[in-house]
């Protein structure tokens, strides 16, 4: 077939035309989503996001980033973005092993090292690569890794890609975690978990993983995703607040969440970093995260260490809204993080309340199948320090309101 020419960027709206022949099945499977309430349709945000966000035109207390610690939005990780790309350029131009790894991240790599107190550290383009080419890089067939029920979409995809037996235990099953490493053959063993579930608002219980990894000589991998920035005396995360750090083999957390920035990390042990070099797949043969990215992320781990007080304010106030929000009878799942989960069932229980939430000038994103299991949708409450009493108010009243109604 001839190709056509590539249409001018002012062309008007293509008319809707079917499917070609090869690709019919992808209507099916839209409509077989559409009748479950499964469309998600994407919303155009414009301007920068902080306390309120501007979606479809229309500006709503935003609780539904996870912007933390509301670095997202803030202009002094702008300001180090552009300082790196003046001094580097915009693109890095190759992967890190050719020519794309420039001295800003490098620097990142050390300040990671140093906020996380471990020999090394390996910067990958998202937090969905880091988890997916590392435990792929750590386990193989005739190998065993052991993943907790709710684990995250690019951990279960790193457990595919691994080829290694995958063994799912119950949610924070230790019990159930014990028996399978028992069970286990001669191959590596490989345990891997949240630290903190993005859409439960659990806390994985990181002292019985390490317990159990030293018992059974498996490798132990954490995901603080969500905890980066927030947990820990230092803001390195719920394995340094639970004191966990030697226990923990492998640590990956991202720059996109906390940070307000892009990109994933892994840090440990230098030689393990070394591997990971010569094995991970997604960063060998990745271009390299931009240096402008880079430098902001660089940026919002010095913020870490000069304003302390961003995270405890955040998780104190996660304490009172999770009270506000349980003593009116709506259960708020998970432990006191900043995660608030409010579980309704259905795909289009959850899809109702978000909306009603929205008309009442606030967004709290519904939450369906595939990111939570069937029967367990949710409008997902992400606090952040910019969040101001009078927010919480509005969103405690809000929920008295409406998530009681149905
Ligand atoms: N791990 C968890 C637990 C996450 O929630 C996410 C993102 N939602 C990722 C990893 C992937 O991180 P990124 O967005 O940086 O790719």
């Amino acid at each position: 077939m001839a190709c056509r020419p590539a249409p001018s960027p002012d062309r008007p709206p293509r008319p809707a035309t079917p499917l070609p022949g090869p690709l019919a099945w992808v209507d099916d499977g839209l409509d077989r989503l559409r009748q479950r309430d499964l469309i998600r349709p994407r919303r155009v945000r414009s301007g920068r996001q902080g306390r309120e966000v501007d979606l479809d035109g229309r500006r709503l207390v935003n609780f539904g980033s996870n912007d933390y610690l509301g670095y997202a939005g803030d202009v002094r990780l702008t300001k180090a973005a552009s300082r790196a790309a003046c001094a580097e350029g915009f693109g890095a131009g190759a992967s890190p092993l050719v020519s794309g790894h420039g001295t800003t991240h490098a620097a990142l790599e050390d300040a990671i090292s140093r906020l996380l107190d471990v020999d090394a550290a390996l910067v990958f383009p998202s937090g969905f690569a880091a988890n997916a080419a590392t435990i792929a890089a750590l386990a193989g067939s005739g190998d065993l890794i052991c993943s907790d029920a709710r684990n995250h979409a690019s951990i279960i995809d790193g457990c595919r890609l691994s080829r290694a037996t995958v063994a799912i235990y119950p949610h924070r099953d230790l019990a159930a975690l014990d028996r399978l490493l028992a069970g286990a053959g001669p191959g590596r063993r490989l345990i891997v978990s949240d630290t903190l579930f993005s859409m439960d608002g659990t806390i994985a219980p990181l002292e019985g993983l390490c317990e159990l990894a030293a018992r059974h000589g498996a490798m132990l991998l954490v995901d603080e995703a969500h905890a980066t920035g927030v947990f820990g005396p230092r803001g390195a995360g719920l394995v340094e607040a639970r004191g966990c750090a030697d226990g923990v083999h492998v640590r990956v957390g991202t720059l996109s969440k906390a940070l307000g920035t892009a990109g994933g990390f892994v840090a440990g042990h230098r030689l393990l970093v070394q591997w990971l070099e010569h094995a991970a797949r997604g960063w060998i043969f990745s271009t390299a995260h931009p240096p402008a990215v880079a430098g902001a992320a660089l940026r919002a781990i010095e913020l870490l260490g000069e304003e302390p007080q961003r995270r405890s304010a955040l998780l104190d106030a996660a304490a009172e809204v999770r009270e506000r929000i349980v003593r009116q009878g709506i259960g708020a799942d998970g432990d006191t993080t900043q995660i608030i989960p409010v579980v309704v069932g259905s795909a289009a229980a959850a899809v109702g309340l978000a909306a009603r939430l929205s008309a009442a000038g606030l967004f709290v994103p519904a939450i369906r199948p595939p990111s939570v299991p069937e029967g367990r949708s949710l409008v997902r409450v992400s606090l952040s320090w910019l969040h101001t009493a009078a927010d919480h108010d509005r969103l405690t009243a809000a929920l008295g309101e409406h998530a009681r109604a149905g």
